[in-house]
């Protein structure tokens, strides 16, 4: 591993949020980018939990919690 960067230099993008979402189909939980630029499928199952709408993403799941 080719790690320069120190632990305390963490690149952060101001507006990215992220989404805990839990899938309405299979109840699985995992954390999905608010911003998505590309559809979201469910890890276990499959099903679509977010698509793109030219900006920030349609959440067609059940959201559990946002993470800032
Ligand atoms: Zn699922």
């Amino acid at each position: 591993m080719m790690n320069t960067d120190t632990d305390d230099n963490i690149v952060q993008t101001p507006k990215s949020k992220f989404l805990r979402v839990k899938c309405v189909d299979c109840e699985n939980e995992q954390v999905i980018f608010g911003n998505a630029s590309t559809t979201v499928t469910c890890v276990v199952c499959g099903r679509t939990l977010a698509e793109p709408t030219g900006g920030r993403s349609r959440i067609l799941t059940q959201i559990i919690e946002v993470l800032e």
